[in-house]
């Protein structure tokens, strides 16, 4: 290929390539199409039904071409329209998703300027950003400045991260592991035991604690335990208290487990993915001694609000949350002067990641924090609320939930078991409003979790309604 060939190739494909780049004049239509669509989504929210109960089809990419209205009709009838609207407030199910438009607009921002947020060379600013952001989750739990932490895409691998270090201080590998023990309840959120596995430490000892009627760890059972195992010659390494259980929306003891670590020198883990952020609200002592523990994990993409993919994780011991993290190649060189904590990929298993922490930086400095804490305690109230009014229908409820998860089944007079189940299909097939179920100690269960931004009062009024007509049905 001479010159003049190499330049009519690069002509040729430039013309084809050069769509990528979409003019300005389609680039303002396609955003007022798209902001068009988000609108009326958020409008509908009310209104629209917030399960659906259908497989999705027609997605799959075939090299044909579409237009925006064509994909938007198709997200509209195979995104939206099957399964959980799961930013509705009328989602009690799971734990319910955020979605608030602040945090939205930054991640548009984020991917049309795409900073290198990974290594604080590349775009000290953006990577300033992610540090300001655990700083300030650094404050909200009580932790040192000279502690470290990073955002992640979820809570699952910020419990990787924080195990990893765990695993990392304490040198728990080859023929120490399977003497090796760890503490958790029952009402652990699974992605512990996942992360463990995934951390090449499947053949610890797992201890589950007994845990009281509110289903919270019994720290004096900890305590036992432990000694237990130490006499009988094991190494306790790790204990794991949750600030929020999944199921239940318990909060541990932290304090006493605190003080049972600290007694037996084992790296303690908060996992306060849910419930973290109802430190800010009246519940704030349930928290106390968090700000003790060795790393704690939070999900702001569940109690801030934020869409999902945003969550932290604060370790005290940098060292050990540099091990396996801060290991560089030839390649980043040009970085490698930099001080290890100023960059994100130092504490994180990714390199390259979405410039996560403007999603919630940027909300942060739009509204302050006054309207999120006021929104979980809104939160806190409507749980009580919804207990009120069904407790007025004849239904049995859980125990006083410490945060904003409970749960409640019908005391039917005989079968209960089954029709509680074929309450919660009624409640299904009815789709208005979204609850899922578990298993408590035992028995089948509609759990009630109340996290979303949008969730009110008509919303609980709403909800209580659908439960009522779906509960005729069944009776
Ligand atoms: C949701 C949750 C997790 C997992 O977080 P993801 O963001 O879903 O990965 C871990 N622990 C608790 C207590 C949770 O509620």
């Amino acid at each position: 290929m001479d010159t003049q060939d190499l330049i009519d190739r690069l002509d040729t494909l430039n013309t084809l390539s050069r769509e990528l780049e979409i003019g300005e004049e389609d680039r303002k239509k396609m955003a007022q199409q798209v902001t068009t669509y988000t609108d009326g989504f958020i409008n509908g929210l009310q209104e629209a039904r917030c399960f659906t109960d259908k497989e999705a089809s027609g997605l799959s990419i075939n090299d044909k071409r579409h237009t925006v209205e064509e994909l938007l009709s198709l997200y509209q009838k195979e995104v939206i329209e099957t399964g959980i609207i799961a930013p509705s407030g009328k989602h009690f199910g799971y734990i319910p998703a955020g979605g608030i438009y602040a945090a939205a607009l930054a991640d548009f921002l984020a991917a049309v300027t795409n900073p290198y947020a990974g290594v604080h060379y590349a775009n000290p600013g953006a990577a300033t950003i992610e540090n300001e952001v655990v700083n300030w989750l650094k404050k909200v739990f009580g932790f040192p400045e000279s502690s470290v932490g990073t955002l992640t895409s979820g809570g699952s691998v910020s419990n990787l991260v924080a195990f990893t270090a765990a695993r990392d201080k304490y040198k728990i590998k080859n023929g120490i592991i399977p003497e090796s023990v760890v503490y958790l309840t029952e009402q652990v959120h699974h992605s512990a035991q996942k992360a463990l596995r995934i951390i090449g430490l499947e053949d610890v000892v797992i201890r589950y604690i007994p845990v009281d009627a509110h289903f919270r760890m019994k720290p004096y059972d900890l305590d036992a335990q432990v000694k237990r195992d130490i006499a009988d010659g094991l190494n306790p390494f790790l204990v794991v208290g949750t600030a929020g259980t999944t199921d239940t929306g318990a909060v541990d003891p932290l304090n006493a487990i605190a003080d049972v670590a600290e007694k037996y020198d084992l790296w303690y883990h908060v996992d306060a993915a849910y419930g973290g952020f109802f430190i800010l609200t009246s519940k704030k002592d349930l928290f106390r001694g968090i700000e003790r523990a060795d790393s704690v994990i939070v999900d702001p993409h569940k109690s801030m609000f934020i869409p999902y993919g945003l969550a932290g994780v604060l370790i005290k011991d940098k060292h050990a949350a540099f091990h396996s993290n801060s290991i560089s190649g030839n390649y980043m060189q040009d970085a490698a002067g930099e001080e290890m904590a100023k960059s994100p990929a130092n504490l994180s298993p990714e390199l390259t990641r979405h410039f996560r922490g403007l999603r919630l930086w940027w909300p942060l400095q739009y509204h302050g924090v006054e309207p999120f804490s006021a929104c979980l305690e809104e939160k806190l109230l409507l749980v009580k609320y919804f207990r009120l009014r069904l407790a007025a229908l004849g239904f049995e409820l859980g125990p006083e939930p410490d945060l904003s998860v409970s749960y409640f089944r019908y005391p039917f007079e005989s079968d209960a078991e089954e029709k509680n189940k074929q309450l919660m299909a009624e409640i299904h097939k009815n789709g208005d409003t979204y609850f899922s179920s578990t298993i408590i100690e035992g028995r089948f269960v509609i759990r009630i979790a109340v996290l979303s931004f949008r969730s009110k009062r008509e919303t609980v009024d709403r909800a209580v309604a659908m439960i009522e007509r779906c509960l005729a049905l069944v009776k």
